[in-house]
């Protein structure tokens, strides 16, 4: 689904990407690991094409989508993402939240659009949180309805960036839950994260950045268990 190659990032004399070759498979769930400042949401970022790079290629679906004639918005509406924070527009109700991409990008109509909202949201348990605006909502049941925006154009591919480091930690389960449904459920995601039992438990790959390069990657029993490089170690003794 989709393909890094050689991706390379600067802001100002900092190299924050140093070639960065990464193939996510169709169905496939990654998880990105590394220390704070390892390049994880720039990473991501590049993947959207919300930073522009200025080395590599990304290839999305076999296409070269970065390249300048690509038209930005139809690639991200290939791709559906969540961040750790602001995902929700204030000002909109949850469905015209989860609504609004399939409407603006794909021009489907009001009443398909939000009966596919609703039914999502029913999926996930916020059925009667419909009509509310995102400030009645616990941060949890935001971050629900932020992944439902974000499948809700039904998505080739899912980014997902510490979407629960900015919970309470009795709202990190039900997120997590819900993540780990639409990856048993064949969604094709990368998403950082710091839940390492969480990437151990539901990640089919994980992927070790640092210092902008891919240090160590494969299976996640693996890699979070055996990890072979020294980088590796050092970073999970912290979480153990
Ligand atoms: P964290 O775990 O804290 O989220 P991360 O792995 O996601 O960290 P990035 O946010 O990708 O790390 O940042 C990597 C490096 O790039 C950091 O040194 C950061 O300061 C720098 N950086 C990121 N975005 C910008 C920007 N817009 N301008 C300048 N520097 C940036
Ligand atoms: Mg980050």
């Amino acid at each position: 689904v989709l393909s890094l190659r050689g991706i390379r990032k600067s802001f100002g004399d900092t190299e924050v990407l140093r070639g960065i070759d990464l193939d996510i498979d169709k169905h496939e769930v990654v998880a990105l690991i590394g220390a704070s400042g390892s390049g994880k949401s720039t990473l991501l970022r590049t993947a959207n094409l919300l930073e522009p790079i200025d080395d590599g290629q990304v290839f999305l679906g076999g296409t070269d989508v970065s390249d300048p004639r690509v038209k930005l918005d139809a690639v991200r509406a290939r791709i559906g993402v969540v961040f750790q924070h602001y995902n929700l527009f204030p000002h909109l109700s949850v469905l015209d939240n989860v609504t609004l991409a399939s409407r603006a990008v794909q021009r489907t109509s009001k009443a398909r659009a939000e009966q596919r909202g609703l039914e999502l949201l029913a999926q996930v348990g916020l059925a009667d949180k419909a009509r509310e605006f995102p400030d009645r909502l616990s941060g949890g049941q935001q971050q629900r309805v932020a992944i439902v925006r974000a499948i809700a154009t039904d998505p080739e591919l899912l980014l997902l960036d510490e979407i629960t480091s900015a919970l309470d930690p009795e709202l990190v389960g039900e997120v997590l839950e819900l993540v780990r449904t639409l990856a048993e459920g064949g969604s094709t995601i990368l998403m950082a994260t710091h839940e390492m039992a969480f990437a151990r438990d539901v990640a089919h790959r994980v992927v070790f950045l640092d210092g902008g390069q891919i240090v160590e990657q494969g299976p996640s029993q693996q890699i979070l268990k055996h990890p072979v490089q020294d980088r590796t170690r050092e970073f999970l003794t912290r979480f153990t």
